[in-house]
């Protein structure tokens, strides 16, 4: 063993191995080597426990190996063959072109992020986007932060602070991600009143627990990840709204997903849209600008003029301020619904809406693709078959859409499942009933080739381990 170790080569001399000296041209110097320490300590390891000295090139290799895994970003790109739209795991809505153009250009250039062209001196950033909010929606004035989450801090830190705010035990929610409800109102230092019960809460119980001096705004929390079913009754948004008028209190609807199409133009179950929320009564309309908007993220808060100003005064704006790239991102995204070109141009649009004749057609590409690579015994099947994706990121509960999927159909499919984890690019697959599942509908067209190199290497690897192993 002793003999082994002073067989290994020291750092000094590493180095000089003219693979590693080239990658001191792309690298710095001290990460090279901070991958040879790391290599020879794992290698000493293994000759303790009885192993050889490695071959001075599979050594290379082994510190390559390293020096590639420290130096790549921790975020890298994936493909969603899940079937799930908006995948919170997976960064929920991708962008349209126009949108990735706009970040771009914010990205590269000086911009007007907070200065007023036309008066020559300092603007407002919350400026940007609300202009074209407030046309898409019927809003008076919108105001834009980091997410939908920030959002809801904001407007009940900033109008209900010290009061009740009133919200049915129905709604007391918890959306995922840490985000409750109950908490987030003891944050914002308002004070939750419960009303009515979890399954049934009418517009009397609201009207009983009013109170003029105490009751600082009532809540609505859509339901956006989570169904009641069975006997329920809660106010609609109308009665709600007739009844903080009577009293002047303002009424706030959580509305999470957020979309300004209709949905049932899909098949899928309507979901409200801002407008309608807005056009009910809600004096105060929040929304996520990554779920079934299509954009980045962002919190949108759309409502009355006077309640708007009041929340670009407050002071913990500043603290949930909107980055100058992501409202590139969103102005292009808005745009796009100006110009009626919604469904052409956001994906998860192109997504909801893409057909299942259109799917099936990619489905028999892939697989004719892969056929030839399959092993003449069957030990390895790929099926066409009916599935459901679905909407996913907080919106439409329960709601799927028809898909047809790819079915792999071999021994351990967990195994299968891990080894497409881990490629280069990773594919998160669905499993179902012992199958591994490639749904096309959240696959790019353009990520078809792609897809087809990682997945006929792990396919071919993976019937070799089959071969050998069994
Ligand atoms: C998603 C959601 C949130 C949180 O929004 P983020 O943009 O993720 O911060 C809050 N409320 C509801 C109802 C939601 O659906």
């Amino acid at each position: 063993m002793q003999t082994e170790l002073q067989k290994l080569p020291s750092v000094d001399k590493l180095i000089q191995h003219a693979q590693l000296l080239s990658l001191i041209e792309t690298h710095h110097r001290s990460l090279v080597v901070e991958a040879c320490r790391s290599e020879l300590t794992a290698v000493r390891q293994k000759i303790m426990s009885g192993q050889s000295v490695p071959h001075i090139d599979d050594l290379v290799m082994a510190i390559t190996t390293r020096l590639t895994a420290m130096t790549r970003p921790s975020l890298q790109s994936v493909i969603n063959a899940t079937g799930v739209i908006i995948h919170t795991n997976l960064g929920r809505a991708l962008l349209s072109e126009r949108a990735q153009t706009a970040m771009q250009q914010a990205a590269m250039a000086y911009s007007n992020l907070e200065y007023d062209l036309a008066a020559g001196q300092r603007g407002s950033r919350y400026l940007h986007a609300a202009d074209l909010l407030c046309r898409l929606s019927g809003a008076e004035a919108a105001v834009v932060v980091n997410n939908n989450a920030g959002a809801v801090i904001l407007t009940l830190t900033a109008l209900a602070k010290n009061l009740e705010v009133l919200i049915s035990r129905g709604q007391l929610i918890e959306i995922g991600g840490g985000f409750r409800i109950p908490d987030i109102m003891a944050q914002s230092g308002a004070r939750l009143k419960e009303v009515g019960t979890t399954n049934r809460t009418y517009i009397r119980d609201f009207e009983e627990s009013l109170d003029r001096w105490k009751t600082g705004l009532i809540l609505n929390v859509h339901p956006s990840n989570y169904q009641i079913v069975g006997f329920t009754i809660e106010p609609t948004l109308a009665e709600l709204a007739e009844l903080s008028r009577g009293y002047n209190i303002p009424l706030m609807q959580d509305l999470g997903s957020g979309t300004l199409l209709d949905t049932t133009l899909f098949g899928l179950a309507h979901e409200p849209t801002i407008q309608e929320s807005l056009a009910a009564g809600a004096d105060i309309v929040t929304a996520s600008g990554d779920k079934l908007l299509g954009g980045p993220q962002a919190g949108l808060i759309f409502g009355k003029a006077h309640l708007i100003e009041q929340l670009r005064k407050h002071p913990l704006i500043r603290a949930l301020r909107v980055d100058k790239i992501t409202l590139a991102a969103l102005q292009a995204t808005l745009l796009a619904y100006l110009e009626d070109n919604a469904i052409a141009e956001i994906p998860v649009w192109q997504m909801i809406a893409a057909t299942v004749p259109q799917l099936a057609q990619r489905v028999e590409t892939w697989r004719g693709a892969l056929q030839e690579i399959l092993p003449p015994n069957g030990a390895i099947q790929l099926l066409m078959v009916d599935s459901r994706s679905t909407v996913g990121g907080g919106s439409l509960p329960g709601q799927t859409l028809p898909t047809v999927a790819m079915a792999i159909s071999t021994h351990s499919i967990d195994d299968l499942a891990r080894k497409l984890r881990q490629a280069t690019p990773p594919i998160i697959v669905r499993l179902e009933d012992h199958r591994l599942l490639l749904d096309p509908r959240t696959i790019l067209p353009a990520q078809d080739s792609i897809l087809l190199d990682v997945l006929s290497q792990a396919l071919l690897h993976h019937h070799d381990v089959d071969l050998s192993g069994n």
